[in-house]
Formats: structure tokens, sequence, C-alpha cells
């Protein structure tokens, strides 16, 4: 069996910073890349938060960027996703597409989250071309044209809130009458006069010409009548979901999924696995803050590495 000091699982930015401290370290990384190779950036079109690019990056370059330079210090890549893995015992064991296993002394999981999607007609085909779940992202480019937003949670509520910046106007499309999200949440988005409701109503279509998204097609729930919102863009929003499933609850995760981290480090509840990026971030989930966890995980597993080699020295000299 394929045995190495460490694996990272998952390259979004936190994945593959991860890959370039470890390289760095000579620590021969064992990359794998997952299902969407790259991560979420690799979903959006212009990146402009990024430190270092005055004049904005497109995400797929940026990530083949960080992609080549964890291959220029010896980061090896395997493409596939780990279906499966034991980490009752070390080495761990990782199963790749659930048939390859792999050994590893140290774990880094940068597996993400997924945006929860509608699954409405015309909302795969428009991603990235007026249908959106990042608001910080995507935003800007919406400046004086009126959006949607879906969902009733805190993430709608402040994603409708900071669209208002550069938005017209901000519908905000909930399929219930009351809100999910909290009191101070939904009372700043009430007070905001951009912001119109549409509520107890469900979206059932993106509508869109042969290059944008035109609206939203809603059906009221009281009457079943439906009607179409005018919008240049749709932001749904209607939570994530974290890629931790195939962990199977060998390691501490909060209600909804997310894996616990140990802060200020990057530690989970195994000794030698370590969490970083959206996997272990359901606040703040940006690139540079997924870059920067990312970091942290690779020097918390070179510190781990070195004490365990002088554990097992000094255990064997005794
Ligand atoms: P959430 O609380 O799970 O809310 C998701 C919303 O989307 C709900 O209103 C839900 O409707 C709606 N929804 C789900 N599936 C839908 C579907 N298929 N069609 C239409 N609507 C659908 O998710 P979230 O807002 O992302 O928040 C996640 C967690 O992060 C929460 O704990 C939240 O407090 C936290 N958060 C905090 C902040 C902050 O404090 N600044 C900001 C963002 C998020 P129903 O209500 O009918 O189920």
């Amino acid at each position: 069996m394929d045995k190495h000091r460490v694996m990272i699982l998952g390259t979004g930015p936190a994945g593959l910073t991860a890959a370039i401290y470890a390289a760095r370290a000579n620590l021969e990384p064992l990359v794998v890349e997952g299902a969407e190779p790259g991560g979420q950036l690799t979903t959006t079109t212009e990146v402009e938060n990024f430190p270092g690019f005055p004049e904005g990056v497109m995400g797929p370059e940026l990530m083949e960027n960080m992609r080549q330079q964890a291959e220029r210090f010896g980061a090896k890549f395997l493409t596939g996703l780990a279906t499966s893995a034991k980490l009752d015992q070390r080495p761990f064991r990782v199963t790749v597409d659930d048939d390859e296993e792999f050994e590893a002394d140290a774990l880094i999981i940068s597996t993400g989250a997924s945006a929860k999607w509608l699954g409405i007609s015309g909302e795969a085909e428009m991603m990235g071309r007026g249908v959106s779940s990042c608001a910080t992202c995507d935003g800007f480019f919406f400046r004086g044209k009126p959006v949607i937003v879906v969902g009733g949670g805190d993430s709608a509520m402040e994603e409708a809130t900071f669209l208002t910046k550069f938005a017209t106007e901000v519908t905000i499309v909930h399929r219930r009458d009351t809100l999910r999200a909290s009191k101070v949440m939904q009372d700043r988005a009430k007070a905001n006069p951009k912001i119109k409701w549409a509520l107890d109503t469900e979206p059932v279509a993106v509508e869109a010409n042969e290059k944008t998204v035109t609206g939203l097609r809603v059906r009221d729930n009281a009457s079943g009548e439906e009607r179409v919102l005018a919008a240049d863009g749709v932001f749904v929003a209607i939570g994530h979901r974290p890629n931790t499933e195939f962990l199977e609850n060998q390691l501490q995760v909060d209600k909804v999924g997310y894996i616990v981290t140990k802060e200020p480090s990057s530690a989970t509840s195994v000794e030698g696995v370590f969490a970083c990026g959206d996997v272990m971030d359901p606040v703040y989930r940006q690139a540079v803050t997924a870059a920067g966890s990312g970091c942290k995980a690779a020097l918390d597993v070179e510190k781990f590495l070195e004490a365990s080699v002088t554990h097992d020295t000094s255990a064997a000299t005794a």
C-alpha cells in the first residue's frame, strides 16, 4: 500500500495552500483533488478580493496557479474522491474512489463545503451568468441592477443586506411566511428600504435570455398563482453542506457537520488529523481565510510529525 507522511484531501485555496507549505517543508504531500478540483472558486468568474491582484483574477486561473506552485515544490496530485477514511489507527487509511487505499502519518482535511442549490429549471444553466451563491464574490457585478436573494435564514439576510450596497433593489424570496433568521438579522434587513419581500413564495424557475438572467418565476403558496419577478441576478442562499460525509463521524463535527477544530490551531478531535478551509468554517468562507487556515494546518502537521519522530526515537532508545 502506498504510504505518505501527509495526505491532503481537497484542492480549494485551503488544500492548495497547505500543499505549498507542506511541500516546501519537504513533506512530499499527496493531494487528493476531489470531485471539484480547485474548489468553489472554479465555479466563479472574476475574483476581485484576493489580495495581490489589483485588476482581479479569474477563479480557475488563481487555483491553477496555486496548484502549479504546490507542484513546483514537490506536491503530488491524485485525481479522485476520498470516499472513506479510517482514523482510529495510525498510520491513517484513506480510500479513494472506493478502490485505491493509501496510508498517511498525518491528514489535512480541506474538502470544503458545497452550496445547496434549489434544483429548479434554469439554475444550473445560468450559474456564473446571473445565478450565484456568493454575494461577497459576485455582488459587485450587479451595481445599479435589481437582484433576488432566495432563502429565509441568516445567510439570506446577510447577503441581501450586503447586496443593497450595489443593487437598485433586493427582493428576498422565502418559501414560508416566517423567517428562520435570527431577530437581529431580520430587523436589520427589514429596516433597509432597498429590501423588498416575497414571503410564502416558492421559486419555480430561473428566467433568462441567451446571455443573462432576466428574473425568477415564483409561485404564491396561498393563491397558487405564478408570476415573474424581474431581476438581473439570483442569489441562492439556502445554506451550505460541509463535505464530511465520508468521515462517518469519526471526528467531532458540529450539528450541521462542520469539523470542530481546537482554536487557534487546526487540530481536530483526532490527533494527527487537521482541518482547514470551508469544511471547518461556517462563518467567513472566503478564499483568503481558507488559504490562511491551510497555511496553519501545514505548519501544525510539520510540528506534529517532528514531535512524533522525537517521540518514536526516544521510545526506541528508552
Ligand atoms: P439556514 O439557517 O439553514 O437557512 C436556510 C434557509 O433556506 C431557510 O430559510 C430555508 O427555509 C431555506 N431553504 C432551504 N432549502 C430550501 C429550498 N430547497 N427551497 C427554498 N428554500 C430553502 O442556512 P444559513 O442561512 O446559511 O445559515 C447557516 C448557519 O450559519 C446558521 O446557524 C446561521 O445562524 C449561521 N450564519 C450566521 C451569520 C451571522 O451571524 N452573521 C451569517 C450567516 C449564517 P425554511 O426556513 O423554510 O427551512
